[in-house]
């Protein structure tokens, strides 16, 4: 595979982590201590034309190929933003966005993508319920079509960008007989009468993106919102849009290594003990190669997912490889630099405690390392005949 990097894509690599190491990084650490979302990087973020990034022009978008996505995602993170933003951001234009562009009608697109791309409006992905998470597609919300509108029933649970969302790409199980092919999917918007939010749940990290469960009490939503056709919500996801979540979504880990690689050469540089800095002890340089090496082969795994995207190949295996390597990876980093901080790492106001805190999620959502060892086993015993 040729994964030569277009110059045009340093250059615009080079812009974006300039923005944001100017706009967004210097919020991470009160941002986090407050716990809340910033509209204040949501807006920088919208003002960049990142909001909305692979969508057509027509409709708002910056006609962003795969890897351009996924390149803008690792440069915002590796300027030190923080992972509740990436997270918000990947929510809204990743698990909400790219699915509507791909699957949507053209009257779902005109209407929803501009709204999105300008960042007036929020966008999340309702999957996981109360009792259903890895095995999503035991799923108990159920729509049952009455007339012009389905009518939802059911709750959906962590649904990241839940308080401050303004519409929803929700999974309803539409013939339980046919079980992961009697499922479909729902935009469902802010204010449609029966669906409300609960509350904003306190996390370990990713504190500036919000979460909540979604409620939908005879949620009364118009059949024109219904997203693809009916019962193939689940196989549309999984072809259209899986690659992009496991390259994309996954791109600000990579950057948050590199950023917090950076963080442990410059501190073992400067931290002394024994009468010399900590970077000349073999410990703490084998600690910075395996860093090093973890990154390395984390990116080369996205770009490979991305690469493939473009020339619209499947990558199914590849992106499950991705998201096992590159998630399992960033658990490890984090761990290493906190090590490599000593009772520094400890304390809150170092990237190096945040980041641990943030990567933490990234080996339980969207599909948990055991979900992807499971995929990737199925994938090679399914293509391998003997
Ligand atoms: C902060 C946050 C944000 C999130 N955002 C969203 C969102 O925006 N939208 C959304 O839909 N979801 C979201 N999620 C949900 C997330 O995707 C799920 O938490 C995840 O898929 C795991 O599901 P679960 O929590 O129900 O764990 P479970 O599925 O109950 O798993 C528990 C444990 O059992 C293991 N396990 C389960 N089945 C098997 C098996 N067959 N073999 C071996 N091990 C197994 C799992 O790997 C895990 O270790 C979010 C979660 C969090 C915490």
């Amino acid at each position: 595979m040729n994964l030569n990097i277009p110059e045009e894509y340093r250059d615009f690599s080079n812009s974006v982590y300039k923005f944001a190491k100017e706009k967004l990084a210097p919020r991470a650490e009160e941002n986090d201590a407050k716990a809340e979302f910033s509209w204040e990087n949501w807006r920088d973020l919208a003002g960049m034309g990142l909001l909305g990034l692979p969508f057509p022009e027509k409709y708002g978008g910056s006609n962003a190929s795969p890897l351009a996505t996924t390149i803008a995602m690792e440069s915002v993170a590796h300027a030190g933003a923080d992972g509740g933003t990436t997270l918000a951001w990947g929510a809204h234009l990743i698990l909400a966005g790219v699915p509507i562009w791909l699957i949507g009608t053209e009257a779902q697109k005109e209407k929803y993508l501009p709204k999105l791309a300008s960042g007036e409006w929020i966008g999340g992905f309702g999957l996981t319920e109360p009792g259903s998470g890895s095995d999503a597609a035991g799923m108990r919300t159920l729509a049952e079509r009455r007339g012009d509108r389905y009518i939802l029933n059911g709750s959906k649970m962590f649904i990241t960008n839940g308080p401050i969302g303004d519409l929803f790409v929700v999974f309803a199980v539409t013939d339980k007989k046919k079980g992961n092919r009697g499922i479909s999917l729902f935009i469902v918007e802010k204010g449609m009468p029966g669906f409300s939010v609960g509350n904003n749940l306190k996390k370990m990290g990713n504190r500036t993106s919000t979460t909540s469960e979604l409620y939908f009490d005879n949620c009364e939503v118009p059949a024109e919102n219904i997203l693809g056709e009916e019962n193939s919500g689940f196989v549309q996801i999984g072809k259209e849009t899986m690659e992009w979540e496991r390259s994309c979504m996954i791109a600000p880990l990579v950057g948050g290594m590199q950023f917090i690689l950076e963080q442990c050469i410059k501190y073992s540089k400067e931290r002394k003990q024994f009468g010399q800095p900590i970077a000349n002890f073999q410990a703490i340089q084998h600690k910075l190669a395996d860093m090093k090496t973890m990154i390395d082969a984390s990116r080369l795994l996205i770009y490979r997912v991305a690469c493939m995207k473009e020339k619209a190949k499947r990558a199914m295996l590849e992106a499950s490889v991705a998201k096992l390597f590159v998630t399992e990876s960033a658990v490890k980093v984090a761990s290493e630099a906190v090590q490599i901080f000593g009772g520094y790492g400890y304390i809150h106001e170092y990237p190096v405690e945040r980041f641990y805190r943030d990567v933490r999620l990234s080996t339980i959502g969207a599909g948990t390392s055991e979900v992807q060892k499971m995929i990737i086993a199925s994938e090679l015993l399914k293509s391998m005949k003997f």
